[in-house]
Parts: C-alpha cells; sequence; structure tokens
C-alpha cells in the first residue's frame, strides 16, 4: 500500500508539461541526427537542421519548441493498493490543475490551445484544460503516467479504417500516407492500433506513439513476431514514398511506426493510424508515494552537433519594396530569406476578414502589396519581442484565398505545407506566391522577428493580426506564381530517386 499525495500529482503533471514544452525526447532527438546524417535532399536537410537547432535552443531557453503546445493527454494505470492521502479532488481534477499550473507558468507561458463548446462557440478555456484522460487500474502500488502534449496539426491527419479481414494493412497505409500530406510536419512518428473496435483501435494508436524509438535496434536484430515485421515493413515502405521532411521530398519521411494490436472480431480488421509530428512530446514518471516525479534534464551533448545558419545559396528579399515581377521570377523549392515588415491572421482573422468583404466594411489594415503570415504566437515571457511563433497549416485557409487576393491585392502568403487546388488555382489566377517555414522551428523563427505590434483584431488574441518586422526569416518557395507546387512535384521526384516504389502516373 502506497499513499499518493494530491499535491504530488499535481506538481508533477505541471512539471511534466513545462518539461516537454522544451526538452524534445532523447531518442526523437538522436533519431532525427542520425536522419540528419543520412539525407540527401538539401531542402529536407535544412528543414532537419532547423528542426534540430530549434530543439537545442528551446532546450536552453526553456521556450516552448513550437507554438501549438498541444492538447494534454495521459495515460494513467492506478495500482489497486494506492491510497489518496487527505485528496479533495479526484483524479482528473488533479491532473487538470496541473495542466492550467503548466500552462499559466509565469516564466514560460504556453499557448492555450483548447476550445469548449466545438460545435458552437468555440471559446477558448484560457489554461488549456481539460486534458484527454485515458485510466487502467492495475495490480500494484503505484501510479504510472505517460503524459503528452499532441499538436493539432498531426492530430488532424489521424486515419481510421474499417478494412475487410483479408484486406492488406500495408496497402491502406501506402495509400493513406501521401493523403495527408505534410501538415503534421514530418519527420515523426506514426502510431498504429490494429484490433479491438474503432474506439479500441484510436486509443492505441494514440499509446503506441508514446513509447520509444528504437526501430533501428529492430532491425539490427531483426523482427521476431507479425508486428515486428509490419513495423519494419512500414517503416521502409513509408520512407521509400520520398515525403520527406515537411513534404519537401527526401529519405526520412518517419523516424519509427509503433504498432499496437488487440484481438478483434472475426468479421473485422479497424486499423487506426495517427502521426506525431517534430514536435514529439512526451514523458513517463511513476509516483510511490515517496513525493512528486524528478524529470531527469538532458544533457546538451545528447543533441547532435548541428546548428542551422542562413544558406549562403538563399535570395534576401525586402518586403517593403518587393513587387509582384520580382515574385514571378521566384521557382518552386527556391529558398528565400525575407527581411521587412510582414502581416498574419490565421483561422479566426481570415474568417472576420471574409464576413466584413461581403459587407462591404473596410478591413483594419491595407493588405495591397503585403505578405500574411499563417500563425498563431506563443506570448511573449522575460524580454522577448514574442514568444515561439512558428507557421500554421495553411490548406485551413485555401477557402479564403480567392477572395481575400481578390479583393485586398494581397501579394503572398505564408505558411506551413502545401496548399490545396482551390489554394492553387486562387495562386495561379492572381500571380500570387506560397511561402513556407518549417513547423516544429518555432522558436528559431520568432528569432528572427525583431519588432512585433498588434494592428487588427486584438479581441482575437493570438488569432488577431499582427505587423512583424523580420530579418533573415527563412522560407522555402511551395506555390510559385504559375501554381506549381513543390509538395506535388518534389515527393514523386524522391520517390523516384529511392526506386523502391514506383511512381503512379495521374
Ligand atoms: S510541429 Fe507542426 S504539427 Fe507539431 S505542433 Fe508544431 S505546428 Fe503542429
Amino acid at each position: 500500500m502506497s499513499k499518493i499525495r494530491q499535491d504530488d500529482l499535481i506538481t508533477s503533471i505541471a512539471d511534466s508539461l513545462q518539461y516537454i514544452s522544451y526538452y524534445h525526447p532523447k531518442d526523437y532527438i538522436q533519431a532525427l541526427g542520425r536522419a540528419y546524417e543520412l539525407e540527401e535532399s538539401p531542402a529536407a536537410k535544412d528543414a532537419i537542421a532547423q528542426i534540430l537547432t530549434n530543439s537545442r535552443m528551446c532546450a536552453e531557453g526553456h521556450r516552448p519548441i513550437c507554438q501549438d503546445t498541444g492538447i494534454v493527454t495521459v495515460f494513467v494505470r492506478v495500482g489497486m493498493d494506492v491510497q489518496w492521502d487527505g485528496a479533495t479532488m479526484g483524479v482528473t481534477d488533479m491532473i487538470n490543475e496541473g495542466v492550467r499550473r503548466a500552462y499559466l507558468h509565469p516564466d514560460n507561458k504556453l499557448r492555450a490551445s483548447i476550445l469548449m463548446d466545438p460545435a458552437g462557440l468555440r471559446k477558448n478555456t484560457k489554461d488549456n484544460t481539460p486534458a484527454v484522460i485515458h485510466y487502467e487500474i492495475v495490480p500494484g502500488c503505484t501510479v504510472e503516467i505517460d503524459i503528452a502534449a499532441k499538436g493539432g496539426g498531426s492530430e488532424n491527419k489521424t486515419k481510421f479504417v474499417m478494412l475487410n479481414p483479408s484486406d492488406s494493412i500495408v496497402d491502406w497505409v501506402l495509400k493513406t500516407v501521401p493523403l495527408m500530406g505534410a501538415g503534421w510536419c514530418p519527420p515523426g512518428m506514426l502510431g498504429i492500433g490494429i484490433g479491438g473496435t474503432a474506439e479500441k483501435a484510436m486509443v492505441m494508436a494514440k499509446e503506441a506513439l508514446m513509447e520509444e524509438i528504437d526501430i533501428h535496434e529492430l532491425i539490427a536484430r531483426g523482427p521476431q513476431n507479425r508486428v515486428e515485421e509490419l513495423r519494419v515493413e512500414l517503416y521502409e515502405k513509408v520512407n521509400a514514398l520520398g515525403i520527406g521532411a515537411q513534404g519537401l521530398g527526401g529519405l526520412a519521411t518517419v523516424l519509427d511506426v509503433k504498432i499496437k494490436d488487440y484481438p478483434t472480431h472475426a468479421a473485422s480488421l479497424p486499423v487506426a493510424m495517427i502521426p506525431n509530428c517534430a514536435a514529439t512530446r512526451h514523458v513517463h514518471f511513476t509516483l510511490d508515494g515517496s513525493g512528486p516525479a524528478v524529470l531527469e534534464v538532458p544533457k546538451l551533448e545528447d543533441w547532435p552537433d548541428v546548428t542551422w545558419t542562413p544558406s549562403s545559396a538563399a535570395t534576401r528579399v525586402d518586403l517593403n519594396s518587393v513587387t509582384r515581377e520580382e515574385v514571378a521570377t521566384w521557382k518552386p523549392g527556391q529558398t528565400l530569406l525575407l527581411n521587412g515588415k510582414m502581416l498574419t491572421g490565421r483561422d479566426a482573422a481570415h474568417k472576420r476578414m471574409v464576413d466584413m468583404l461581403n459587407k462591404g466594411e473596410k478591413l483594419p489594415v491595407d493588405f495591397a502589396g503585403r505578405f500574411i503570415y499563417y500563425v498563431g504566437p506563443v506570448d511573449a515571457v522575460r524580454d522577448e519581442i514574442i514568444g515561439p511563433a512558428g507557421p500554421t497549416t495553411a490548406t485551413r485557409m485555401d477557402k479564403f484565398t480567392e477572395q481575400v487576393l481578390a479583393e485586398t491585392g494581397l501579394l503572398g502568403m505564408i505558411g506551413k505545407a502545401e496548399r490545396g487546388p482551390a489554394g492553387i488555382d486562387a495562386i495561379k489566377k492572381h500571380q500570387s506566391v506560397y511561402l513556407m517555414a518549417v513547423g516544429g522551428a518555432a522558436y528559431l523563427v520568432s528569432k528572427a522577428i525583431k519588432a512585433s505590434r498588434v494592428v487588427g483584431f486584438a479581441d482575437l488574441g493570438m488569432e488577431g493580426i499582427y505587423e512583424f518586422d523580420v530579418v533573415d526569416m527563412p522560407v522555402t518557395v511551395a506555390v510559385d506564381s504559375n501554381g506549381t507546387s513543390v509538395h506535388a512535384t518534389a515527393p514523386k521526384e524522391w520517390q523516384a530517386k529511392i526506386g523502391k516504389i514506383p511512381v503512379a502516373e495521374v
């Protein structure tokens, strides 16, 4: 029998969320370091260098790896012989109190991304509560916790299928991963749940992502059962798709594939797949009554010796004087260093702008000839100008793009991952351009922002319109003014170069 104190659980939850906001797991960093060494695609190698450099900066500066500091997901295994010493709250309330303390920590305030009334008002709870919690009652006298902060961009790419028992899981995964685009910020991991029922497969896929990256050890010793064979086969074949870091084409799309399985009905083969992104954030601890969890501080030597610096081959752009003619000379895959003033805006600002345009109202800012950055930054702390400020998924803005380009004279956009057909058509029609920044390099990007002020929709908080003044902010031309998308061309090119999976003609 052990007695667990309420405060020990609350403190452990708060400490672990602060910890994972700025420390990548060591296994992820080391796997990404190996991927960097092996990567042959210059664009993907540059993106991995940004993620690694960002990671070390966050570890040193104790600031979030990504501006999306995630939805808290907790797996709790409560020993049947545990007693809660003088508890005044239920365990769920204790965990949510820990989340609240972590996200409101004054020295490293994390972005509150959780909205209540999801199908209605979508009102921010302001402290990132509640967490999503899964409980299991197990023999023993400890409380074991796996805790993660899962980014929305990768969570949104979750897939589920009820296959026929005779269908191939490998075929489904290889058909489905390219459809996920790059909004899940690869290189990351795939968590796959096979069997059980629909909801059981989903929970297993999420829980699988809590495991350590060890595919290299598995390949070295050889698979010993069907699940291990499947892991190796999927790891090799998904990487042979050539998607690469940030979808820029390359060798490293996944650093591991994790699988959990469970007995299922004779008529069913449920399969769930959840990706984990460049901001892979999770930690594990056990409470045994002796006090709060002690989390080991990683050593800086654990990070690979990789430091991203602006490439001498990159083109410097002055946003204060850039013209449509200059934009038309940019080629897909070209790297640019942006300098000067840009505006920001994401989902809520776009919705409001379009509503105002439809009513014939004047927008708070003149967008003519300007660039907009799709971002929702973390609040600044200490002497920062802005908190981590990486790009958000651009496809969510596709449905607004035609109207915004047509009616405001906006010149270009900056975001994360690919554009969809509606966005690309609008870019081509208006001779615009779409640039992508690296998802998962938010703190590194924020260091390029030298001034920031709110210029519209201040009530939207992190979703308002800011004006940033940037110096050498690194981006890649993802859709040029002719509508050619690097996310469509580069993975095919790398799939052909890798040569293990034939490229289908469309
Ligand atoms: S790395 Fe990408 S998917 Fe992950 S939290 Fe950040 S923006 Fe979202």
